[in-house]
């Protein structure tokens, strides 16, 4: 039992409402809560006792740590059937609307975990984090390749540990990686390739060239031009295969922001998920 309002998460003042739901007793902060509580069914209810624990975990860390804290995680719901598996628009629409409800002067810690999505949802979110005017920390617990990763290089900051890991940021046009579909054409005679695949290399091109400008903006006020120019290039031009680990040690020789330790409260929510059957890095499509 637990002194805050599973339903509400508010204090329970008093005795509270004590209820007995699914063979357990459960207190609440009022009539109110426990009736709602007890209509929402059993995966609602599973639902809204998980949520209060987060909530309550990352008001801990905001305390903590002085920031509005923002997640962006793909692993599955307990209370649902299907997993989050990448970043979607839907993804963009709840982080961006986040952190404009952040005041300006208010930093941030967006907490990321996530094989990467789709181009423009990773592009708006980037570019929103750029954007904030306080100082956006980005944490790494585990991974954020690609598109993730395209988020981490806007950040102020990253947190991860030694062997939290990063990827590289070249487009994939469905499960073909830009670079390979722009070598296509040199390799073989135009007459030999099909018209689709000679599209598809052109929108590798102007994909590729766009994910690369928009990593040098993000990277021209972290570091040196001809080295923000020369660390976008590399990340975009595919290079390495897209699900290369890029850990700590490399992270900081590319001159960026990073620093080591994972709040411990950032553990804690994770716990709070499931382990879900999406797709982890090695598919990433962008
Ligand atoms: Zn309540």
């Amino acid at each position: 039992m637990t002194d805050k309002c599973i339903y509400c998460g508010m204090e329970i003042g008093g005795k509270g409402v004590v209820r007995k739901i699914d063979g357990d007793k459960i207190k609440f902060c009022s009539q109110h809560c426990a009736v709602m509580f007890e209509g929402l069914g059993k995966k609602g209810r599973m639902k809204a006792a998980i949520m209060t624990e987060r909530a309550e975990i990352i008001s801990r860390l905001e305390e903590e740590r002085g920031t509005r804290i923002i997640t962006l995680i793909h692993r599955r719901e307990p209370w649902e059937e299907k997993d989050e598996n990448y970043i979607s628009i839907e993804d963009t629409e709840h982080v961006l609307m986040r952190i404009r409800q952040t005041p300006q002067d208010k930093d941030v810690d967006l907490i990321l975990h996530t094989p990467g999505g789709l181009v423009l949802a990773s592009e708006m979110i980037a570019m929103a984090v750029k954007n904030h005017p306080a100082k956006v920390t980005v944490i790494v617990p585990f991974y954020a390749m690609s598109g993730g990763t395209l988020i981490a290089l806007a950040a102020d900051e990253i947190i991860m540990e030694k062997d939290s890991v990063l990827g590289p940021v070249d487009p994939q046009l469905g499960s073909m990686p830009a670079g390979a579909l722009i070598s296509l054409l040199e390799k073989k005679h135009l007459e030999n390739i099909s018209d689709d695949n000679i599209m598809l290399s052109e929108e590798a091109k102007k994909g590729m060239e766009r994910v690369q400008k928009l990593v040098k903006w993000l990277l021209e006020d972290k570091m040196e031009k001809e080295k923000a120019e020369k660390l976008a290039e590399f990340l975009t031009g595919g290079y390495t295969t897209h699900d290369t680990p890029i850990v700590f040690e490399v992270v900081k020789m590319f001159g960026l922001n990073v620093k080591q330790g994972i709040p411990k409260e950032v553990y804690d929510l994770f716990r709070t998920f499931e382990f879900g059957a999406c797709p982890r890095p090695q598919y990433a499509r962008y």
